[in-house]
């Protein structure tokens, strides 16, 4: 049989779009379009191997949950199981895609290419995004070599640990920051600037590959971002202490300072159990520790996926283990 299948694993977002009219990008509804009819926009995809599509859920993904995210993760492994399959394509919802993306890299670590791609425009547009991203996210998923989970938006192919969607409305909407790109999409060719994305298996040494543990989940850690602002204070720290915060992430300002009433409230929490990671509110740059740091950082990654990190260790290990400081 054939080993150069790709599977395309339909999540909604605005990739599956329909406004009223095709001059409104903005006023549509998400996730209305079923990913067969997205596939057959594009003639001819299907040379050089089957395409096959699956309609997992169809929602705009600023609804994401852990259980839509343990199911993607459960088909992922289904289909890279196969031996005829050689990637998946996930069209996604641009709002949450780089979490869904940290996420499938951590509990799958793909050794076959796993393609986050998306629109920012509605599929009713007159001039759709979505087609070319799709045709993109196939090109890779094709690709030889090809390996781990990317985004592919705008012609530009992009790390799930760098990825971070950094525009509302244009439509090259998403960076890998400092890092830059893992490449380009050119014509369907693959221009490679660096190497795929690794394992997150530094980060995460003891990496949930059982999804049936997952699944069995029935009280996911509640972890929380706060925010280090101009006044900000130890309030909404308190407050989320007394609802049971499992963990905090805090998006501190700069190099993850923070205000000194917020950072006595955190210290406080963590002396109580509270797991606390420090991110930078910084587009781009990292937390650089420095000796006497009291909380521990996130490692290089952003605020959001330090969340999605900080809940795979606390159901990894459980709420006593400390963060690596
Ligand atoms: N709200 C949409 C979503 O994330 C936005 C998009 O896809 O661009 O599903």
């Amino acid at each position: 049989m054939a080993c150069h299948n790709i599977v395309i694993l339909g999540t909604g977002g605005t990739i599956a779009g329909r406004a009223a009219t095709a001059s409104d990008n903005i006023g549509y509804t998400a996730a209305q379009v079923g990913v067969e009819q997205l596939l057959a926009a594009i003639p001819g995809i299907a040379g050089g191997g089957l395409v096959l599509t699956e309609q997992l859920t169809q929602i705009d993904s600023k609804d994401m949950s852990f259980a839509v995210w343990v199911q993607l993760a459960a088909r992922v492994n289904h289909f890279l199981a196969q031996p005829d399959v050689q990637g998946i394509v996930i069209t996604h919802g641009t709002d949450t895609l780089e979490e869904s993306a940290y996420f499938l890299q951590a509990v799958c670590e793909p050794a076959k290419p796993v393609v986050l791609t998306c629109a920012m425009r509605p599929a009713t547009s007159l001039a759709p995004d979505g087609p070319q991203n799709l045709l993109d996210a196939i090109a890779v998923a094709r690709h030889p070599g090809a390996k781990g989970v990317v985004a592919v938006c705008a012609g530009t192919i992009h790390g799930a640990l760098d990825v971070q969607k950094v525009h509302a409305y244009q439509l090259d909407a998403f960076s890998s920051g400092d890092a830059g790109p893992i490449g380009y999409v050119e014509e369907g060719a693959v221009r490679l600037l660096r190497n795929w994305p690794v394992a997150i298996e530094g980060r995460l040494p003891l990496a949930i590959k059982n999804i049936a543990n997952l699944a069995s989940v029935a009280d996911w850690p509640r972890v929380e971002i706060v925010m280090n602002y101009a006044g900000a204070d130890g309030a909404v720290v308190e407050a989320l202490q007394a609802r049971g915060v499992h963990g905090l992430v805090v998006a501190g300002t700069g190099n993850g300072t923070l205000h000194y009433a917020l950072e006595a409230a955190l210290l406080k929490a963590q002396a109580a159990g509270v797991r606390v990671v420090r991110a930078t509110r910084c587009l781009n740059g990292r937390v650089l520790p420095k000796p006497g740091d009291t909380l521990s950082d996130s490692e290089g990654l952003s605020p959001v996926k330090a969340r999605v990190d900080l809940i795979l260790r606390l159901l990894i290990y459980g709420t006593a283990v400390p963060h690596a400081v």
